[in-house]
């Protein structure tokens, strides 16, 4: 069975790193907030390009504690879209606004500018909510339309809070992911392009009152010392294992990218007649997060998948059910129909194998089988 993501390949050669870095961690003993904290936030900020980088617990906290900071509530809407994982709607609910859904581009699978612009205007004539906030999702590791969405976000004067948690390390027009808006949050979650062993997240800002914001929430809401605190906060910091352990691996991350890159160019050029393979603009880089293509129809992606399976090769479906037909979401009466892109995509959508150390061999196998399966469509 060829592995669908291989943390394996990667730890056998780091090993010597890691191990060195977390022997270190039990030797000063500083589990909590120890120097490896300090020095994974100066490295990811300099990565990124940005002043300030905060780490976290998870994604979901990174996500959670600028929106905290912001103030935000009952009586406000944030926009984001339906096709992404829980997490990116869930904070929003978790903090009493309301999650507001603006359906998917076909192409890209992030949220629609356009679309983005009407549900604003629509948001403004009702009245009932304030908008807030976007939270764009760099969907699979390509980055949101930032350009359009930072101009609406200047014209209506409501805050960016990029959703990177699938796309650290991906480019828009020159620039890092978590550069590009107010603030941004990502994911260490061990499947993510750039995992840990374990939770853990960061976010980014170029913003030194949201980063002092950002770093008392996630100790208790702590002021000057840690038994003064001046606001309601969360137990949200990096485990300082999980930081001595990120940064061997973000040193060789910048070349883990470009072999994301061989894999994903392999796929698109091998698979092109025969599922519709992922779409990236020209003024964007991807991390790959996942691989994802689509087939014909629903009946055709379970028979693909099913073909595959047979074969030995895994495949994952994200997302079989968008955001706005969850039960979780349930009370906000989205119906099937409210965004067909999203429904639609979800049903013939499913992802390959992606991990930098999927072998030549493995990816000749993976697109021969594939291309093996006999389609009853005629493909354009
Ligand atoms: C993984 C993920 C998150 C949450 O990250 P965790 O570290 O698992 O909490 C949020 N948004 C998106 C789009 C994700 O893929």
């Amino acid at each position: 069975m060829i592995p669908f993501i291989d943390l394996k390949t990667q730890y056998k050669r780091l090993e010597n790193e890691i191990k060195s870095k977390i022997q270190t961690v039990f030797e000063h003993g500083h589990f909590i907030m120890g120097p490896e904290i300090e020095e994974v936030e100066q490295k990811l900020s300099q990565f990124v390009g940005v002043k300030h980088a905060i780490t976290c617990s998870s994604g979901t906290d990174a996500l959670l504690m600028p929106l905290m900071a912001w103030g935000i509530g009952p009586g406000d809407a944030v926009l984001t879209t339906p096709f992404t994982f829980i997490a990116t709607a869930e904070v929003i609910q978790l903090l009493g606004a309301v999650p507001v859904f603006v359906d998917i581009d076909e192409k890209t699978f992030n949220i629609n500018p356009i679309k983005l612009r009407e549900q604003i205007e629509k948001l403004l004539e009702n009245g009932k909510l304030r908008p807030k906030a976007i939270i764009p999702v760099d969907l699979f590791g390509l980055p949101a339309d930032y350009e359009e969405i930072n101009t609406l976000a200047r014209d209506f004067d409501i805050l960016v809070l990029e959703d990177a948690a699938q796309s650290f390390g991906a480019e828009y027009k020159g620039q890092k992911t978590c550069s590009l808006t107010h603030a941004a949050a990502t994911s260490f979650f061990p499947a993510k392009p750039l995992g840990c062993y374990g939770d853990g997240g960061a976010v980014f800002t170029n913003d030194d009152e949201l980063a002092e914001q950002l770093r008392s929430i996630r100790i208790h809401g702590q002021g000057s010392n840690k038994y003064e605190n001046i606001r309601t906060g969360l137990n949200a910091r990096f485990d300082t294992l999980q930081a001595a352990a990120l940064l061997p691996k973000l040193d060789i991350f910048p070349e883990e990218i470009v072999m994301r890159q061989k894999v994903a160019e392999k796929y698109s050029s091998g698979l092109k007649n025969k599922v519709k393979v992922p779409y990236v603009p020209k003024d964007r880089i991807s991390v790959w997060a996942q691989y994802s293509v689509l087939a014909h129809d629903n009946e055709e992606r379970a028979a693909m998948q099913k073909w595959l399976g047979e074969n030995g090769i895994p495949t994952a479906i994200y997302y079989p059910i968008p955001l706005h037909l969850q039960k979780a979401f349930s009370h906000l009466e989205y119906r099937p129909g409210s965004f067909p892109i999203a429904e639609q995509i979800s049903k013939k959508i499913f992802s390959l194998p992606m991990h930098p150390y999927l072998t030549d061999e493995q990816s000749t196998k993976i697109i021969d089988i594939l291309l093996s399966y006999k389609s009853t469509y005629n493909q354009e």
